[in-house]
C-alpha cells in the first residue's frame, strides 16, 4: 500500500489581484506551493503536481526549493477542479488499497499532524477529509430576501486534504463523468456513488488562500514561527607550539597557538555553534567534519561564511551575536575591534549587531595555567518574512 498527494496549482491569481499564479505567493519568505510542499514531502511516497503549462519553469523551481526526494510527475491541469484531479489520478499506478491524498496548494498552512489524522482515518475507513463546524448563523436567501435560517448543527465547511483509497476514488470519477456530475471537492464525488466519507476535526489556520485579506491571516498564524530564536556555542582548543594564534579571523602575535584540524579558531568555532544551534541545523562537527582532509588547516572565516549562507537558505536572518573569549594570555583587548571587523564583514552583517569580549579566569582552571583557550557565544536569530521584520 503506497500513498500519493495530488497537489493541486493550477490556479491563477486573479482573484487576489495577482498577475501569476498565487501558489508562487510568498508568506514568511517561502512560496504557498513550497509550504505545502513542505507539510507532505515526508509523508508520502509519490506527488502529482498539477499545474498550468505555462508555470512549468517556475514549478520546478519551487519543487527543487522544497527539498523534495520522492518522484514529483507535473501533469497539466483541466477545466475545472475536478478535470484537474482526473489527469492527475490518471497519471498514477495505483493499487485498490492506496491511498490517494487529493490536496489544494492554496491550503499552505496545513499541519502536519491533521495530515497523519486523515492518513489514518482514511486507512481505517476508505475515505477521509477535515471539516469544522460552522460558526455562523446560516441563512437560505435571494439575493435580497431572507427565506429561511438553516439548521448549523450539522454542517461543518470542508478542507483538503481529502483522503480516498485509490479504487474509489476510481470510481467515483468514472460514475461522475458518466452522468455528468461536477462536485466542489473530492468527497462529493464519492457521496455521488453511495461511497462513505469520514469526518475528522480540521484546522482553522488551514485556510485556503482565496483573496488578498487572506494574506494578513496566513501571516498571523505563520508569526508564531517568527519568534526570535537563541543559540549557544562553547569551544576549547589547545595551545600547541609552531602554530598561529587565529582568534575571529584575526591573526594574534603570539609565541604559541591553537591546535586544531581547521585553522584552531576557537571563538569562530563557538559562534558557527550558536548560529546553527539558534536555526537547528546541528553543529560543525557535523557539517565540517574533522576526519574530511578538505577542512585541513582551512580558514574558519570560510566555514563561517559557509554557515551565514546556510542560515540564508533556511530563510534565517541574523539578529546580533555576543561573544565571550576566555584566555589567560595574550592580551586581547587590542585586537577586538578588528575581530568585530573581520567578523562581521564576513557575516555581512552590521558591525553593530556583533560583541567580542575577552576575560582571564584569574589564573584558575586550563585557561588560567594557559594551557588553552575557550570561548562562548550566544547569538538570536529569526526567520524572514515578506514584509521585513516583525
Ligand atoms: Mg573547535
Amino acid at each position: 500500500m503506497k500513498t500519493c498527494l495530488i497537489l493541486l496549482s493550477a490556479g491563477s491569481g486573479t482573484r487576489m489581484g495577482l498577475n501569476r499564479n498565487k501558489v508562487f505567493f510568498e508568506l514568511s519568505g517561502k512560496s504557498v506551493l513550497r509550504r505545502s510542499l513542505e507539510a507532505f514531502r515526508d509523508m508520502v511516497q509519490e506527488i502529482i503536481l498539477v499545474h498550468r503549462p505555462a508555470d512549468k519553469a517556475l514549478i520546478l523551481r519551487e519543487v527543487e526549493k522544497a527539498g523534495v526526494t520522492i518522484p514529483v510527475h507535473l501533469v497539466h491541469g483541466g477545466e475545472t477542479r475536478q478535470d484537474s484531479v482526473r489527469n492527475g489520478f490518471r497519471h498514477l499506478t495505483w493499487q485498490a488499497d492506496d491511498i490517494i491524498l487529493i490536496h489544494d496548494s492554496a491550503r499552505c498552512l496545513i499541519s502536519a499532524d491533521l495530515v497523519r489524522r486523515i492518513l489514518e482515518k482514511a486507512g481505517q475507513t476508505g475515505a477521509a477529509i477535515p471539516g469544522i463546524p460552522v460558526t455562523n448563523t446560516i441563512k437560505k436567501a435571494s439575493p435580497d430576501q431572507i427565506i429561511s435560517t438553516v439548521d448549523r448543527s450539522t454542517l461543518y465547511e470542508a478542507q483538503t486534504p481529502q483522503a480516498i483509497r485509490a479504487d474509489w476514488l476510481d470510481r467515483a470519477l468514472v460514475r461522475a463523468e458518466a452522468d455528468h456530475f461536477q462536485g466542489t471537492d473530492d468527497a462529493s464525488l464519492l457521496e455521488h456513488c453511495g461511497l462513505p466519507v469520514s469526518l475528522v476535526e480540521g484546522e482553522k489556520r488551514n485556510i485556503k488562500l482565496t483573496s488578498r485579506e487572506d494574506i494578513p491571516m496566513a501571516e498571523a498564524f505563520l508569526s508564531n514561527l517568527n519568534l526570535p530564536r537563541i543559540g549557544h556555542g562553547y569551544d576549547v582548543h589547545r595551545f600547541a607550539e609552531n602554530r598561529k594564534l587565529i582568534l575571529c579571523g584575526v591573526d594574534i602575535p603570539c609565541e604559541k597557538g591553537l591546535l586544531g584540524h581547521s585553522d584552531a579558531d576557537v571563538a569562530a568555532h563557538a559562534l558557527m555553534d550558536a548560529l546553527l544551534g539558534a536555526a537547528a541545523l546541528g553543529d560543525i562537527g557535523r557539517l565540517f567534519p574533522d576526519t574530511d582532509p578538505a577542512y585541513k588547516g582551512i580558514s574558519s572565516m570560510i566555514l563561517l561564511k559557509k554557515v551565514v549562507s546556510l542560515l540564508k537558505e533556511n530563510d534565517f536572518e541574523i539578529i546580533n551575536a555576543d561573544l565571550t573569549i576566555i584566555a589567560q594570555q595574550p592580551k586581547l583587548s587590542p585586537w577586538i575591534g578588528r575581530m568585530v571587523e573581520t567578523l562581521s564583514k564576513t557575516m555581512e552583517i552590521d558591525p553593530a549587531c556583533l560583541n567580542v569580549k575577552a576575560t582571564t579566569t584569574e589564573r584558575l582552571g586550563f585557561e588560567g595555567r594557559e594551557e588553552g583557550i575557550s570561548a562562548h557565544a550566544v547569538c538570536l536569530i529569526r526567520k524572514i518574512t515578506p514584509f521585513g521584520r516583525n
